[in-house]
Parts: structure tokens; C-alpha cells; sequence
């Protein structure tokens, strides 16, 4: 494959935005190489500024779920946009989407909408800190919670009690408020307790992780989590940007049957455009202005061409719930082609499945926390990664990130896949 005009454009690219990309993770710096430019997409395909046609296994880091330009999503944006993009007022379609997001999700009474899973994450908390009177909250090394300053901390060596910012910017006084703990380690969130006694306002965590690979929670470690906050009077928040709407309609809380206090929302429940959502029993969410206390808005909260796409997309879901079994069909599919592939390599290797969300880790331990995550080969995964990439395969730029299975995929194109990775697993070391 050819990647001259996708070159060129990066090239521009970076005279005017820094690093040439609006999110990090888009520019290849975990892989090497220069990033794909993508002109249009269908379905499952990918078609990039130089006429390649790409097999997607990113999805837009999710939302795709039907896969690309989905007619219905794009229809209503469409009959939407003719009615005028932004009003400033309230709409009634942002009350149907409310309902039948209310509907969908165990355990929640009212929902608020807001534009990125990051804006969720840190509106989420903020709730949490007002309604329990704490100011601590409890987060996971390798979790992500968007980029707002409570969350761009993560574990120094050993057991730390307060966090250290990993981004200049991120003030110290903010970052003693975040602690930290291992993913799947509930002693160590038991002892977190015990030390900061009546502080903690809530725990949040993605539980079923997908920003450092996908690591799903231990035996018993979600139910613990829900043991230790019941006990202590904490919040406990899923952060479901990633498993919402995607592991099940319920999302984790249904497909685990474990109740959160708040849960967060993003990338499906936008169907593609900027849409994130944060939701809890009526108590709680009673407690946001301008019925309660704890201040949070938005210009474009709520913005019609988001909550139509948002709608199309959560009735698509609804009505035919059947995708969700096609999905965790096809995935298991490529997991154990995938396995047959890679045995008849002499790479080590490990693959980590949940439902639609599944990584390859070119590791020889058990990824179950950031730590082990890391352990992996960064040079295999970087060759493979391009060489799947040479194959029209495009999986996500990084090790440290889940790939998201959209159903608009085939069978052919996961036979397709399976092949790549045998040809690519024979190159690596
Ligand atoms: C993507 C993601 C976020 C951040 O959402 P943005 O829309 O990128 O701000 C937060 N939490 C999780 C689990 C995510 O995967």
C-alpha cells in the first residue's frame, strides 16, 4: 500500500496543529510511522486519502458500532440539520433520548447530556464530591477517564498514596485528592479505605478496561468494589464511555448484574458525533443545578444533530438486540482464528476478550492490570501492527488501546483478517 497523499497531508497538518492531530493517539507515536488520513468510510471499510481500502477495527474508538455512515444515524443528522443546528433552548428530542436511555440501563432515573466522555468523567465526579460532602476519590493505573486534570494521574512506584500528575499542568493540590489503586486488586482499594477513613467520595473505574487493552474485571473484584462502598458510604462510578451500549444494551451493570451509583456515557451513545452522558437514581441527579447545588452546563449540551444521531443509533440498538449476540459472535470468531494464527508463529502472545472488545497483548504473562499490560513486547506489537496495516488491516495505533468490532464486519472480512495475521505473525520475532 501506498501512503503518499496521506504523507503529504500530515505534512501540512502539522504546520498549524501540534503534532497534526486533534487527539494524540491518532498521530502513531506508540507504532512509529505517519498516521492514515481518512477521506470517507462505509460500513466496515476505511478509505484513506490515497484510495487504500482498510479493514476497521477501531470504529472511531467505538461509537461505529453499526459500522460507518449507518443509513439511519446519518438520515436523521440530516432531516435534523434542515430544521437549524442549535437553539440554546430545550428540544424535545432530547427528553426522548433521555427516555430511552433511562429505559435501556438498569438502575438509572434521569440522565444528563454533555459533549465528550470526558466532560461525563469530570462532571461525574463532581456530583459525587457534592453529594457526599468528600473531596478524595479513588481511580485505577491504566483506566481512562478522559483528560480532565482529576484523572491524568497514575501510580509513581509501589504503593502510593497520593497521586503524581503525569501531565505538567496537573496541579499538586489536584492530584492529592486522586488515589490510586490496581485494576483487579481489592485489598489494595480496602486498604485506601481504611487509611483515608470518611474522605473518599467515590470510586470510578472502567469495568470492563479498554484503555490499557481490553482487561476484564476479576472474579468477585466487581462485586467487591460494591461491597467496600456500600460499607463506606462511597459513590461508586462506572465509567461505561467504552462498554456502554456496546457490551450489552444495559451495558456492564446488565451484562454483571452489579449496580452502580453513576454511570458515564460516550462514543455509541453519540452514534458518531461529540455526545457524552452521565446518569444516576433521581436522588442523585437531583442534586445538579438548577434543581440542586452542584453547577454543570453547556452551550451546545444536548445540541439537536447530536441527539438525533444519538437517538438513531440507541433505537437501532434497542430494537434489534440481536446485534449484540452477532457481535460477540464474530469476535469470538476472529479471537480463536486469530489464536490459530499466531500458535503457528513462535511469537508469546496473550488475547484478552469481552464481548465486541478484544486485544492482543505480545506478552507471555496474564494482562489483568496496567502492570502486566506493560510487560508487553512494544517492537512485536509495532511490526505487527504495520504489517497488518501493509494487509489493509487497520487495528488501533497502540498496544495500550482495545480494538472495537463493528457489525457491519463480515465473515469474509474477519477470514480476510485471520489470514493477514498468519502471513504477519510469521514476520515477527
Ligand atoms: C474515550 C473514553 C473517555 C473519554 O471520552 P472522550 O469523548 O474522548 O472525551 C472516557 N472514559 C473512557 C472509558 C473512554 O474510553
Amino acid at each position: 500500500m501506498i501512503y503518499k497523499r496521506s504523507s503529504a497531508l500530515f505534512k501540512d497538518a502539522l504546520k498549524v496543529i501540534p503534532g497534526g492531530v486533534n487527539s494524540p493517539v491518532r498521530a502513531f507515536n506508540a507504532v512509529g510511522g505517519e498516521p492514515v488520513f481518512v477521506e470517507k468510510a462505509k460500513g466496515a471499510y476505511l478509505y484513506d486519502a490515497d484510495g487504500n481500502k482498510l479493514i476497521d477495527y477501531i470504529a472511531s474508538w467505538g461509537p461505529m458500532i453499526l459500522g460507518h455512515a449507518y443509513e439511519p444515524v446519518v438520515n436523521a443528522v440530516i432531516e435534523k440539520a434542515k430544521k437549524g443546528t442549535s437553539f440554546g433552548m430545550p428540544t424535545e428530542i432530547e427528553t426522548e433520548i433521555a427516555a430511552l436511555a433511562v429505559a435501556m440501563v438498569p438502575n438509572i432515573d434521569k440522565i444528563r447530556f454533555v459533549n465528550s466522555g470526558t466532560e461525563a468523567c469530570m462532571s461525574a465526579v463532581r456530583l459525587a464530591r457534592g453529594f457526599t460532602g468528600r473531596d478524595k476519590i479513588i481511580k485505577f493505573a491504566g483506566c481512562y477517564h478522559g483528560h480532565s486534570d482529576s484523572f491524568l494521574i497514575q501510580a509513581g512506584s509501589g504503593a502510593v498514596t497520593f497521586g503524581v500528575p503525569n501531565s505538567p499542568g496537573v496541579t499538586q493540590g489536584t492530584a492529592k485528592d486522586t488515589l490510586l489503586a490496581h485494576f483487579n486488586d481489592l485489598d489494595a482499594v480496602a486498604k485506601l479505605i481504611s487509611e483515608n477513613k470518611e474522605e473518599i467520595a467515590c470510586i470510578i473505574l472502567e469495568p470492563v478496561a479498554g484503555n490499557m487493552g481490553c482487561i476484564p474485571p476479576a472474579e468477585g473484584f466487581l462485586e467487591g468494589l460494591r461491597e467496600l462502598c456500600d460499607a463506606h458510604n462511597i459513590l461508586l462510578i462506572f465509567d461505561e464511555v467504552m462498554t456502554g451500549f456496546r457490551l450489552a444494551k444495559g451495558g456492564v451493570q446488565e451484562r454483571f448484574n452489579i449496580e452502580a451509583d453513576i454511570v458515564t456515557f460516550g462514543k455509541v451513545i453519540g452514534g458518531g458525533l461529540p455526545v457524552g452522558a452521565f446518569a444516576a437514581r433521581a436522588e442523585i441527579m437531583n442534586y445538579l443545578a438548577p434543581l440542586g447545588p452542584v453547577y454543570q452546563a453547556g452551550t451546545l449540551s444536548g445540541n439537536p444533530l447530536a441527539m438525533a444521531s444519538g437517538l438513531a443509533m440507541l433505537n437501532s440498538l434497542n430494537n434489534n438486540p440481536d446485534i449484540f449476540n452477532s457481535l460477540e459472535e464474530k469476535t469470538a470468531y476472529l479471537h480463536s482464528g486469530l489464536d490459530r494464527s499466531l500458535q503457528e508463529s513462535n511469537v508469546v502472545y496473550t488475547i484478552n476478550r469481552l464481548g465486541s472488545m478484544i486485544s492482543v497483548h505480545f506478552s507471555e504473562t496474564p494482562v489483568t492490570d496496567f502492570k502486566s499490560a506493560a510487560l508487553g513486547n512494544n517492537t512485536t506489537f509495532k511490526d505487527f501492527f504495520h504489517g497488518m496495516l501493509q494487509q489493509g488491516v487497520y487495528l488501533p495505533p497502540s498496544a495500550f488501546e482495545s480494538w472495537f468490532l463493528n457489525d457491519a464486519l463480515t465473515y469474509e472480512d474477519l477470514d480476510y483478517t485471520i489470514e493477514a495475521t498468519k502471513k504477519v505473525a510469521k514476520t515477527l520475532t
